[in-house]
């Protein structure tokens, strides 16, 4: 790995990138910049948004710009609005010690004027999305005869809306000594044939595999019949409550229905699509980018300006049939280095679609069950007492009323009062999952078979697994799945589990499942014909001075 210092960029680039707390280059950075930097070749770099793109053609081009000129010297194309607005605010950054570079975005849906204003007052940089750009190109406001970068980013995005056309007549109207830079997630037919036009020898740039989605993002599927999309997504929010999501649809009204389902149900979300005007966009994107709403149901179209890096969540409500937006979609989460999840919510006829998306991906979708009442209750509740146990008290406001609130409840036990307290959150959800249905279609095969045992737990070994799984042996295993009141904050984590396990189990061959540490506790699959063993070698057990306390996580009367 080479550090800044090493790309060759020049110290006033180097300050302004170490204030915005760029430490070392992303592997798409430290491809790029020195190559841009020494050579005027083409290039087509395969990278994802939150690779660090802006910067890797941002830094070397606004390096090279002759400040002493006004002219355009480089363009730069994207497809949306908001995406132009944020590559000139990352420029505008760069070259914040570099005096003299003007750099001045055009985009449609705003003032012509104002922008035709902006470019008469000279602009060495200009951003542009294309429809607009052509716009300005023939009313002779943007001229192109000095152009010597031009950079298609996004490029597969920029076709899949259309502006085949418009990037012809940009292409063709700058000069032939340009230096053109493509940036793209994927690389259909259509811009092959762009590439093959206008570039010349063009040098390849890959971070990650093409067409690959990113490999920290889990990609799932439920299936269901088509009736119950709904209640299967609502099923996703509660199993998860810290979701932050986008829930795709594939058009406007559904987007609308679903999000207006949701917010009549009670959840933080809203809809992103085409029928609002672009204040309503904006404001419903900026509710989402600072997490007021944690899930945004939201047309493909709509949700290609919103640029959001921590996602935990990319729900399909419906497969798309172009597996190429299946990529793009869930290249939305798993991003700047966090773990990520696809779900796509599919029914029977979707199979077909499914497999498409996979060979692209070059990676299987899992299949999983719909989370039933009992796995949504239990989390739902561990989530409840976890932010309980987290909550900030504030002493000097609150201890003012306590006297009154101990002497009413002095009356109740320890146990009494957190049941009480506890139900005023959870009874809801309680009662919403009483009778809950079972969601997943009945199939018949591996899938079924392990989703079947999944969900109801009972036609196991002895009637008492939690879970059916292949352990790491490939060795079918029943787990039981246990509590552990050892977590974070007790310094333990997956490997100190096991390592406990097979200290106090010696001799014996445990297979053990999924662990899952939470900040006081956590969840600990285990194979269940040693249910009891284990329960009995971890009765006295202590963990640096405390007791270690293990029990079946079922709740009782599931
Ligand atoms: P981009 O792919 O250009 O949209 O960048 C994604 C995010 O990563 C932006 O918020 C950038 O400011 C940030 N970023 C880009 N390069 C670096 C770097 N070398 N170190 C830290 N953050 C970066």
């Amino acid at each position: 790995m080479i550090s800044f210092n090493e790309t060759g960029l020049n110290p006033t680039l180097l300050r302004a990138i170490e204030e915005l707390g760029y430490e070392t280059p992303t592997p798409i950075q430290e491809q790029t910049i020195p190559l841009l930097l020494t050579t005027p070749g083409d290039v087509i770099a395969f990278a994802q948004t939150g690779t660090g793109k802006t910067a890797a053609f941002g830094l070397p081009v606004i390096q090279q710009i002759d400040s002493s000129s006004p002219v355009t010297q480089a363009l730069i194309l994207c497809p949306t609005r908001e995406l132009c607005l944020q590559i000139t605010n990352d420029l505008v950054n760069f070259a914040k010690y570099q005096s003299g570079i003007r750099v001045v975005p055009v985009y449609g849906g705003a003032s012509i004027n104002e922008q035709i204003k902006q470019l008469e007052r000279g602009a060495q940089v200009v951003v542009a999305t294309p429809g607009r750009a052509v716009d300005l190109i023939q009313r002779k406001r943007l001229k192109l005869n000095h152009v010597s970068w031009l950079v298609l980013d996004e490029a597969d995005e920029m076709l899949s809306m259309g502006f085949k056309d418009d990037l012809d007549t940009i292409l063709s109207g700058t000069p032939d000594t340009r230096q053109t830079l493509l940036f793209s997630a994927t690389m259909p037919a259509e811009m092959m044939a762009i590439a093959n036009k206008y570039m010349c020898q063009p040098f390849e740039i890959s971070v990650g595999k093409k067409n690959q989605g990113a490999d920290n993002v889990s990609h799932e599927y439920f299936l269901v019949h088509a009736r119950n999309r709904y209640e299967a997504l609502k099923r996703i929010a509660d199993v998860n409550p810290k979701i932050y999501g986008i829930v795709f649809c594939r058009t406007r009204a559904e987007a609308k229905e679903v999000a207006d389902n949701l917010i009549r149900d009670g959840y933080n979300a809203d809809a992103l699509h085409g029928d609002l005007s672009q204040e309503q966009r904006d404001i419903v994107m900026n509710r989402f980018r600072i997490r007021h709403l944690q899930l945004l149901v939201a047309t493909d179209v709509a949700a290609r300006g919103l640029d959001v890096n921590d996602l935990s969540h990319v729900i399909n409500y419906n497969l798309p049939d172009d597996p190429e937006i299946y990529i793009h979609r869930s290249g939305r989460t798993g991003r700047a280095g966090k773990k990520g999840i696809s779900i796509s919510i599919i029914h029977q006829k979707e199979k077909g679609k499914l497999k498409d998306a996979e060979r692209m991906l070059g990676k299987k979708i899992e299949y999983k069950p719909v989370p039933s009442g009992k796995d949504i209750c239990e989390k739902q509740l561990f989530n409840l007492v976890d932010k309980m146990e987290n909550v900030e008290v504030d002493s000097a406001r609150i201890d003012q009323f306590l006297p009154v609130i101990y002497k009413k409840l002095e009356w109740l036990s320890r146990e009494d009062l957190i049941k009480r307290f506890v139900s005023v959150e959870f009874n809801h959800f309680l009662d919403s999952y009483k009778n809950a249905a079972d969601l997943n279609i009945e199939v018949g095969g591996k899938a079924d078979y392990e989703s079947r045992s999944a969900r109801n737990g009972k036609n196991d070994f002895n009637g008492k697994a939690d879970r059916f799984a292949k352990s790491g042996r490939g060795k079918r295993v029943a787990y039981t799945r246990f509590f552990m009141n050892l977590g974070k904050k007790d310094q333990v984590d997956k490997r100190s589990i096991i390592d406990l396990i097979n200290q106090y189990m010696p001799g014996k061959s445990v297979e053990i499942g999924q662990i899952e540490v939470l900040k006081s506790f956590s969840f600990v699959e285990i194979d269940n014909r040693f249910e009891r063993d284990i329960q009995r070698a971890f009765s006295r057990v202590q963990y640096k001075g405390k007791r270690i306390g293990l029990e079946s996580a079922r709740p009782k009367g599931f």
